[in-house]
């Protein structure tokens, strides 16, 4: 299969295959990369996947988008990313909140939350790819993290051959729990660095040097070059999709539905990646009826789905939901394309580069409302309903989770529908611990990570994740400390 830029317009577009399309994360005019034409799914082969493990299905779905790749490496691969040492007790189990409503938990993974999903798998992708595409250079990874992407792509990244991976963030910009994460981590390959500064001075710092030629040519010397772990990668898209599917298999297999019935999805949303993995199983055959994308008080998605206007041009919020304080939603541009053309979307996206806001063509507005609603929480709805699920529901819920859930339930209140609807749980409730011991009235002894995760292990009477606990005894191995200036010869380093 052959992927595309979503901006490219020439007639003939230039293809690339999928390795490719991985190895380069974006395409050089700025698009992002699409199938030529997506496969399908159909109903008998919902059915044999029924009987597959987690990892079974991954290799099945993703063999049909990465058609390049051998197949027994694909396999191979997806026992090695889902296996149960690393997600304890399943990949993306289903579990019964009340009446309709389920929840997908996608955070059973080294690092608790939703990324883990792609981040397992994508590394492992990209390194067949640089063996498929005659690559002999060193692949260094450079990321810039507010928190949780940096710690994802680490244990993503770590011990896996042809690349190894440096980790930027701000000195003072991560939680106590995140920053442990980061410094304590295992693997051969891994590097970490603070950067003094805020998140932007460390993501600029890193834009620098991808932009810098003297710094490619430096690396080049070493036999490397810079790569990036970036959202918009089709390798960290695709395997996102396999876990709606898997979500499908398992409602059928609990008999809480009949293959071929329709289904709901609500996803909480920040750079619109999930929740666009989830229109893509839909256009393959996957009987989804409406998609419900839920945002915090950064509701720009939400007046979007409503108005057809997108404006980036607005107040920034900092919530307890801090994977979705985001106000420029990469993968609409993904939507858009597939909605439209390329066309189109290069103009709409070159609006928003220009302008900060662009609108869609009322044709194009209705085809995104007859599929999407939009709903967005505040900060005390989303503490309400952690305490409410907690009470009512007997189910411990994280912040992103509750924003996902408040706003299924804001849905089926104002439309009455009783579909079966599946929310996206995205991280566990113990990454986010201080925010839900706030949230459901439970004192916070000390700012100590650990007594903070105890307390409310005791309030709640669940079990602190193993990763997590073990985090608290590992041994510092990053303690550097770096002025923005400086970030080129870390990155360059070793
Ligand atoms: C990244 C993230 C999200 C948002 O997902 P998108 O694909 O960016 O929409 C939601 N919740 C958590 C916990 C995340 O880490």
């Amino acid at each position: 299969m052959n992927y595309r830029s979503t901006r490219d317009t020439a007639k003939t577009p230039a293809y690339v295959s999928s390795a490719e399309a991985i190895k380069r994360g974006l395409a050089p005019d700025g698009g992002l990369y699409m199938p030529e034409k997506l496969p399908s799914l159909e109903s008998s082969e919902i059915n044999s996947l029924i009987e597959m493990s987690y990892d079974e299905r991954a290799a099945y779905i993703l063999s049909k988008f990465l058609t390049d790749y051998d197949k027994d490496a694909l396999a191979a691969d997806c026992k090695a990313a889902y296996s149960e040492e690393r997600f304890e007790g399943g990949a993306a189990p289903l579990r019964h909140i009340d009446t309709s409503l389920y929840s997908l938990e996608l955070w059973h993974g080294p690092t608790c939350a939703f990324k883990d999903m792609a981040l397992q798998i994508m590394p492992r992708l990209l390194s067949r790819a640089l063996t498929m595409t005659g690559e002999r250079r060193l692949a260094r990874i450079l990321v810039a993290t507010s928190g949780d992407t940096g710690k994802a792509a680490l244990e993503g990244y770590r011990d896996v051959d042809g690349v190894d991976i440096t980790v930027f963030y701000p000195v003072d910009g991560v939680s106590r729990m995140q920053k442990m994460q980061m410094t304590t981590q295992e693997g051969g390959n891994v590097n970490v660095c603070a950067v003094r500064g805020n998140f932007d001075d460390a993501q600029n710092g890193v834009k620098a040097i991808f932009s810098d030629a003297e710094c490619a040519r430096r690396a080049e010397e070493k036999g490397m070059f810079f790569s990036s772990a970036n959202s918009i990668n089709w390798g960290r898209l695709a395997p996102q999709i396999v876990y709606y599917v898997s979500a499908y298999c398992d409602l059928i297999a609990d008999g809480k539905i009949k293959n071929g019935d329709k289904i709901n999805v609500c996803v909480p949303t920040g750079n619109f990646g999930n929740i666009f993995a989830a229109f893509i199983a839909r256009r393959m055959g996957l009987p989804i009826a409406k998609f419900i994308c839920a945002s915090n008080s950064n509701c720009v998605l939400t007046d979007f789905i409503r108005t057809g206007e997108y404006d980036r041009t607005r107040e920034f919020f900092k919530t307890m939901s801090p994977s979705m304080d985001i106000l420029i939603s990469s993968n609409l541009e993904r939507l858009i394309y597939m909605m439209s053309d390329a066309e189109t979307t290069a103009g709409l996206m070159n609006e928003l580069k220009v302008n900060g806001k662009y609108r869609v063509s009322d044709a194009l507005h209705a085809e995104i409302t007859s599929l999407f609603a939009g709903y967005c929480l505040n900060e005390s709805e989303t503490a309400g309903v952690i305490k409410d699920t907690l009470e009512r529901d007997g189910y411990l819920i994280d912040p992103h989770t509750a924003v996902g859930l408040g706003c299924a339930r804001k849905y089926i209140a104002e439309t009455g529908d009783d579909t079966v609807t599946v929310v996206a749980s995205t991280a566990s409730p113990y990454k986010f611990a201080g925010d839900v011991c706030r949230s459901i009235g439970t004192e916070i002894p000390s700012d100590e990570p650990a007594d903070i995760l105890k307390a409310l292990s005791n309030a709640t009477g669940t079990d602190i994740p193993k990763p997590l606990a073990r985090t608290l005894t590992l041994p510092v191995r990053f303690d550097k400390t770096a002025d923005p200036a400086d970030m080129p010869s870390v990155a360059l380093g070793k």
